[in-house]
């Protein structure tokens, strides 16, 4: 899963992208609104964490070009405890949800994970179909009723395909939904994984359309 992380104090962003690194995320972190928004535009995001006050376009404006183009990628605010105003208005503008710093990691992805699966339409931490779900809490996939534990880049894997299902995504556009910038992707990582989810869990649960790409049936 690809995270689009928003925020000009060097600190804050590098205390944030390791601790989700750390939890499996792929971690863009831009500094300033104007990259923000190309980062935006190019990236194909599960979610965005967003500072509100930030050089060159500040954080509303940021919201605002992106809602503008009807992106809909869930938004969590990160903001001070003076500013609410910004936060009023950054949930008008579109925003999902808001935490105040200084934060608590743990909250940052209770907070994360509620948006995400609003975005889907789903009341508990279950996205997916009747077939495959993923449980958001506990990072597991269950298939036919089977629960299984999955590792980091599995559960970034599932989520891409579940978060559409039935959509055809392909091995480029995995791959983005997988691993962040700069890091290295070796040629055959994306069938890897594939792989090694059909051991885990049978050859029916991913199904590959020839020359196009991989899914999950939407049942
Ligand atoms: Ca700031």
């Amino acid at each position: 899963m690809r995270v689009l992380l928003i925020e000009d104090d060097a600190m804050i962003g590098a205390n944030l992208a390791r601790a989700l690194e750390g939890v499996g995320w792929s971690v863009d972190w831009v500094k300033d609104g104007v990259l923000a928004s190309s980062a935006w535009l190019d990236g194909d995001y599960s979610c965005v964490l967003l500072d509100l006050g930030l050089p060159r376009d500040d954080g509303i404006q940021v919201l605002r070009k992106a809602r503008a183009r009807g992106d809909a990628t869930p938004v969590l605010i990160l903001t001070a405890r003076d500013s609410v105003e910004e936060r009023i208005q950054g949930l008008d503008t579109g925003a999902d949800d808001y935490l105040l710093k200084p934060f608590d990691f743990q909250e940052v992805l209770a907070r994360m994970r509620a948006i995400m699966r609003r975005s889907h339409g789903a009341a508990d931490s279950l996205i997916g179909t009747k077939e495959i779900q993923l449980d958001m809490g506990t990072r597991e996939v269950i298939f036919h009723g089977r629960r299984e534990q999955l590792t980091a880049r599995e559960y970034a894997l599932m989520y891409a395909l579940l978060e559409r299902p039935g959509a055809i995504l392909s091995r480029e556009q995995l791959e983005n939904r997988i691993y962040g910038w700069g890091e290295e992707v070796i040629s055959n990582a994306v069938d890897v994984l594939i792989h090694g989810m059909r051991r885990k869990l049978g050859n029916e649960c991913i199904s590959n359309v020839r020359g196009l790409g991989w899914r999950v049936r939407a049942l």
